[in-house]
């Protein structure tokens, strides 16, 4: 029996290549191994998203970036986190037992307090307690996560262990997948890749559209004229080579160190590279949306089959709780 593995997401409409470098790569590869649960926490935008008046088309975006880069909806299940209302009546019951104190200690909550000090609210000091409702609300065994949230996830397990020695064992604790996320940065060469930088490039963009983005990017600042020898090392551009142009990475980094190629030449090359290792994208996506309703069919497949899971879940914690 493969195990579960549960994944959420921000729903952050059309993806861009750190999006699919960094995390649908991982997804897709994941769904030979274990069952996965594709989770969209719309709900969980709601603590930093003043404004949803985007909220539904982005969801509709970035799932159907998902299918088209390889989430296969036989395999995996995809789900609205909000579409699966179990989720919210499990984090009330989990905020019963779990002490103010530990949700208080929590580094991104303090970030977050300094990031937004005009919408400090209640969700988002509770935060972590809804992020544990998401996987145990499945079950889930397993959880990819980046060095950098193996602290939440602890905290999901303190919560689990308490609940489960509070009022009987119901939840399994979900072990980490410690998975190296390659950090992907943005064409501005400071920050990482991010719509809200506007250093991106979307995987959906056409050829002309990514060379257009490709030949904005910032290179080696200290090669000024074409002569100039060049320092790969420090140029995102080249960063981009090694996961698209990974067989000639040697051949440009010496090419570019001996100022034999250009960083005009240089930038082209990756443009084309990208387009063509997108193509299959493209073509997924092409076909997927002349089907108007199957991003909606999916989803609301894959509501179907997490609800039957949720609702088993939340008959065992009543029972358990003597809430029934
Ligand atoms: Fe960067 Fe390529 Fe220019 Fe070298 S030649 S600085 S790797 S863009």
């Amino acid at each position: 029996m493969k195990k579960r593995v549960f994944s959420g997401f921000r729903p952050t409409g059309k993806q861009h290549i750190g999006n699919y470098l960094g995390t649908i790569q991982n997804c897709v590869s994941l769904q030979q191994e274990y069952n996965c649960i594709y989770c969209v926490v719309d709900i969980h935008a709601l603590t930093t998203l003043e404004n949803t008046d985007t909220l539904q088309e982005d969801i509709h975006e970035m799932v159907l970036d998902w299918l088209a880069a390889g989430i296969d909806p036989e395999k995996s299940i995809l789900v609205v986190q909000s579409h699966i209302p179990q989720v919210t009546e499990l984090h009330t019951l989990f905020s019963m037992v779990t002490p103010l104190s530990w949700l208080l200690r929590v580094p991104t909550f303090k970030e977050k307090v300094k990031m937004q000090p005009h919408n400090v609210n209640y969700g988002l000091v509770g935060y972590p307690v809804l992020m544990t409702a998401d996987i145990a609300l499945y079950k889930g065994e397993v959880v990819p996560v980046g060095e950098d949230q193996l602290p939440h996830l602890e905290l999901a397990r303190e919560i689990l262990r308490r609940f489960n020695s509070l009022f009987g064992f119901v939840f399994p604790e979900p072990q980490a997948k410690l998975t190296q996320f390659p950090l992907i940065m943005g064409l501005d060469g400071v920050s990482k890749m991010s719509k809200s930088y506007n250093n991106h490039i979307e995987i959906a963009s056409s050829p002309q559209q990514i060379l257009e983005r490709v030949m904005t990017a910032v290179t080696d600042p200290a090669r000024r004229y074409r002569s100039d020898p060049g320092h790969p090392e420090i140029c995102n551009i080249f960063s981009l080579h090694k996961f698209f142009t990974s067989n000639r990475v040697d051949e440009i980094a010496s090419d570019c160190r001996s100022a034999k190629i250009g960083c005009v030449e240089c930038k082209k090359l990756l443009a084309a590279n990208i387009a063509s290792n997108l193509e299959p994208f493209r073509e997924k996506k092409a076909a997927l949306t002349a089907k108007p309703n199957y991003v909606t069919e999916v989803l609301a497949d894959g509501a179907t089959r997490a609800e039957v899971i949720a609702k088993e879940t939340m008959r065992e914690v009543k029972e358990n709780m003597r809430l029934l």
